[in-house]
């Protein structure tokens, strides 16, 4: 059975989001570019809002 080899593609794939996630702000607590529209910048941290929710939120009793 022939299996397309995808590798070509995926690199380029690949090389096309590392040239756009360059540009994008870094959240300071995951290290991930933040590719939403807006993220935080709390105290000099940019946070993205998957963090904000996950490493800032507290719920109340
Ligand atoms: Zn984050």
């Amino acid at each position: 059975m022939f299996v397309p080899d995808s590798n070509d593609l995926h690199s380029i794939a690949d090389h096309r989001r590392a040239a756009e996630e360059r540009k994008l702000p870094r959240c300071s607590v995951c290290r991930d570019p933040i590719t939403d529209d807006h993220y935080y910048f709390i105290k000099g941290m940019s946070v993205c809002c998957d963090c904000l929710d996950r490493e800032f939120r507290v719920l109340c009793d």
